[in-house]
């Protein structure tokens, strides 16, 4: 097995846990209602992706849905 020759510096060890960060989220607005939303994903709100009902809310008013793949959550 591979082993390590040198043990690294703490210097260097912690220059490479120092790029451990957390990445913002991205948000975006739903074109259909403007409630915010995760990019690249259906809306939670009305259940709208890139313009098309991609899965049916269940609420009080339902909606009907237009498309064919839908998938129900
Ligand atoms: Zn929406």
């Amino acid at each position: 097995m591979a082993n390590p020759k040198r043990r690294h510096s703490r210097s260097r060890r912690d220059k490479r846990r120092a790029n451990w960060k957390l990445k913002e989220k991205a948000f975006l607005n739903c074109t259909q209602c403007g409630s915010l939303v995760i990019s690249h994903r259906a809306c939670n709100k009305c259940g709208f992706y890139n313009g098309e009902i991609a899965m049916i809310i269940k609420s009080k008013d339902k909606k009907v849905s237009t498309s064919s793949s839908v998938q129900e959550v």
